[in-house]
């Protein structure tokens, strides 16, 4: 691991008017490291990332993160197109709700494409064939490739969403539970994809999960949240196997008794 993080989270804090979304959050995410966010709803994991994401502006705090050329920069002091340029192409970030994450309308080909193409491709027969690339790693058939989303069942839509994200060689990917709301068999086939291409691509990832099951097979670290605040943090296994903070003991047991 290079020794500065590539994210360095900071009192990150969040207030909806008096409401609390999350405060007081400070991690390091290095490269290749997958953390998790785990917590029931409500607990501020989607303020969180939303923050993280630079789609809301945090209350107070502070987030750096390493660009390519080596430099950690404050993501909210960088100008509007760096910051917009960013997300798109050196960040993924997979939504809960694939419609939210895509574009609807568009081709499957076109939903990669278009992100092929904001790191600088430019070359239709090359973007296509990347785009098709991109829909074979995520087991959609390839004959699809002209189709629109509407038509796909809700793991496709998923799949389909993970390439589009992760078609521009990404470094750091955010995913706000990406394997709920589909049935079960689905959930465990995604989770092994994503766990595959997580490791393949070396990414470094922070994913958003109610599931203590989906932190275990993907993290390495996970962080507890409760009512906005961080309860407890540490390596997956440990955290989840010997609990140190009530709270998350009753989330564990409570998922050993389900
Ligand atoms: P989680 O993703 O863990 O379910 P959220 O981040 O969505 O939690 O919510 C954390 C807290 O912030 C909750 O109390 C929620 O009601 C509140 N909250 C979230 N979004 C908004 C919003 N747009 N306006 C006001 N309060 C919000
Ligand atoms: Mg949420």
């Amino acid at each position: 691991m290079s020794e500065t993080p590539l994210l360095s989270v900071r009192g990150l804090t969040k207030y909806y008017g008096a409401r609390l979304g999350c405060a007081d959050i400070s991690f390091d995410l290095h490269e290749g490291e997958v953390l998790a966010i785990v917590g029931e709803s409500g607990s501020g994991k989607s303020t969180l990332l939303s923050c993280l994401s630079t789609e809301l502006v945090p209350s107070a705090g502070e987030v750096h993160y390493r660009m390519r050329d080596g430099m950690a920069r404050d993501l909210f002091g960088l100008g509007e197109a760096e910051r917009r340029l960013l997300m798109r192409t050196d960040w993924g970030f997979v939504r809960q709700n694939a419609a939210d994450g895509l574009r609807m309308g568009v081709s499957a080909g076109g939903n990669v494409g278009e992100r092929v193409m904001a790191i600088g491709a430019r070359h239709y027969g090359k973007i296509r064939a990347t785009a098709s690339d991109w829909l074979e790693k995520v087991e959609i058939e390839t004959g699809r490739i002209d189709d629109t989303p509407r038509g796909f069942s809700g793991g496709m839509r998923q799949r389909l969403q993970i390439a589009r994200n992760l078609a521009t060689n990404p470094r750091l990917v955010l995913m706000d539970e990406p394997t709920s709301g589909l049935d079960v068999s689905v959930q465990a086939r995604l989770l092994d994809l994503i766990r595959q291409l997580v490791r393949e691509l070396g990414l470094a990832a922070i994913i958003v999960t109610h599931d203590l099951a989906v932190a275990r097979i993907l993290s390495h670290r996970i962080m507890v949240m409760r009512r906005g605040r961080a309860v407890e943090s540490g390596l997956t296994d440990q955290v989840l196997d010997d609990p140190s903070d009530a709270y998350t003991q009753l989330l564990v047991s409570s998922v050993l008794a389900a």
